[in-house]
């Protein structure tokens, strides 16, 4: 049986780096100094002039881990600093140190579901990711880091965690409705995905992973409750408006979703120097890049395979998640894109936010809002599917950080690298929620 199901779950919260910074809470130092600076001294761990074996034990809850890199090399990429409940332990390993976070699943869950999206959302929205977060997590839990000392990262790469300061009793009222709650396919958890914006096309696993096993219950289709268009190309794909999308931008009517509506379709210049150096950092050394040339489009229209021809040869790059880091300086916002030729640069034309593999968040936030219950956007986005009780209810304390995430409202996940404290990298602790500091730019 998987840790999981018996509530509990480690975390790669930071790292590895050469130092970590942990600050623990007011009186609750046991042995430790307040403010611990934990360094990488050659398979030792030195904090504060003292050195340790490979593995220290931090056993405070509420402890914060300062300057935590979010939504590494992507669009949002900014640091924050993160309170953890549970226990954080600080191995050290070959690449450097890292700081693991292990906590009961259920409040993993909750603070997910503020991570990911805002708690502002609908009930039935917030019940919703609480369920496809806790299949996600079992099931990528075997995956994705297996054979490490940890469960999975709190990176996008697995799913975003950023501790207790993205609870609130809102999203722990929904995590408690659904608790150890989970999507099976016969008798199995399901292998749940989600992304921000599918575009108005979800994709099928196999677009974006190597498929192991079938994964039935996340068909390509429409992103639509009325029928599809009638679109046969990428370009015509990315031209369109296509209205109906349950997560085009008449649909998006959460005035806090505003800033992703955005990426339904989106334009950014591509300067051809950025993708050649990306290519040679990739082990592509092609010189200067001239030309790029999609040479698969998946009928979900995204490109997984393109060619690159360059001063000095020429490549070719499989996988949408590597082409989305090479067309960009910090990852393109999906692979469904055009590319319009203009000597030094591109201009790129896309659609969508994401892998576009299962749960269209967006879509589905839209579908709450306009009343649809939980079971009904599992259902859209998970046919074939049933929701299933792990194991028994168990009751969350209400959250007692209230009083200390005074700007998460509207510093949510994405828009905080524009908040001037998170620019300064005093922290959004720091922010007295002041409208002004968002309002112009939100
Ligand atoms: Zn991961
Ligand atoms: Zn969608």
């Amino acid at each position: 049986m998987n840790d999981i199901l018996k509530n509990k779950i480690r975390i790669k919260v930071a790292g590895p780096a050469q130092k970590i910074i942990i600050q623990l809470p007011e009186g609750a130092a046991n042995g430790f100094p307040e403010n611990c600076e934990f360094r990488n001294s050659g398979g030792r761990i030195m904090m504060n002039g003292m050195y340790f074996r490979s593995i220290v034990n931090i056993p405070c809850e509420f402890s914060v881990v300062r300057g935590l890199i979010v939504g590494e090399s992507f669009h949002w990429e900014h640091r924050e600093d993160h309170a953890f409940r549970g226990s954080l332990e600080i191995v050290s390993t070959p690449a450097g140190l890292i700081a693991i976070n292990e906590l009961p699943f259920e409040y993993y869950i909750a603070s997910v579901v503020g991570s990911e999206m805002k708690s502002e959302c609908p009930e039935e929205f917030l019940m919703t990711q609480a369920i496809v977060a806790r299949s996600a997590a079992y099931s990528m839990s075997k995956k994705l880091h297996a054979g490490e000392l940890f469960d999975l990262c709190s990176d996008d790469h697995c799913q975003d965690y950023r501790g207790v300061l993205r609870e609130t009793n809102r999203i722990l009222d929904a995590v408690n409705r659904t608790s150890g709650e989970f999507l099976y396919y016969g008798d199995d958890i399901a292998d749940c995905r989600f992304s921000k914006i599918c575009g108005g096309r979800t994709s099928k696993f196999s677009d974006a992973w190597k498929e192991e096993s079938p994964h039935p219950y996340m068909p390509e289709k429409w992103d639509c409750l009325i029928g599809g268009p009638d679109i046969s190309s990428l370009a015509d794909y990315v031209g369109s408006d296509f209205p109906h999308a349950l997560c085009s931008p008449s649909e998006t009517i959460h005035k806090g979703f505003r800033y992703a509506s955005r990426y339904f379709r989106w334009e950014m210049p591509i300067p051809k120097d950025f993708v050649s150096g990306n290519l040679a950092s990739f082990g592509f050394k092609i010189g200067d890049v001239l030309s790029a040339q999609p040479l698969e489009i998946t009928s979900s229209f995204r490109i997984v395979k393109m060619k690159f021809v360059g001063k000095k040869g020429e490549c070719i790059l499989s996988g949408e998640l590597n082409l989305r880091k090479v067309m960009s300086l910090s990852t393109l916002p999906s692979s469904s894109f055009v590319l319009d030729d203009k000597k030094i640069e591109w201009i790129c034309r896309g659609a969508g936010w994401g892998h576009g593999v299962g749960m269209c968040q967006i879509g589905a936030l839209n579908l709450a809002v306009a009343g649809y219950s939980h079971e009904f956007i599992l259902d859209h986005y998970f046919p074939g599917c049933r929701i299933g009780k792990a194991y028994e209810y168990q009751d969350l304390e209400e959250k007692i950080w209230q009083e200390k995430r005074p700007c998460y409202e509207r510093a949510n996940c994405y828009e905080i690298h524009r908040c001037k404290h998170g620019k300064t990298g005093d922290g959004p602790q720091n922010c007295k929620g002041d409208p002004s500091v968002f309002e112009k730019e939100f």
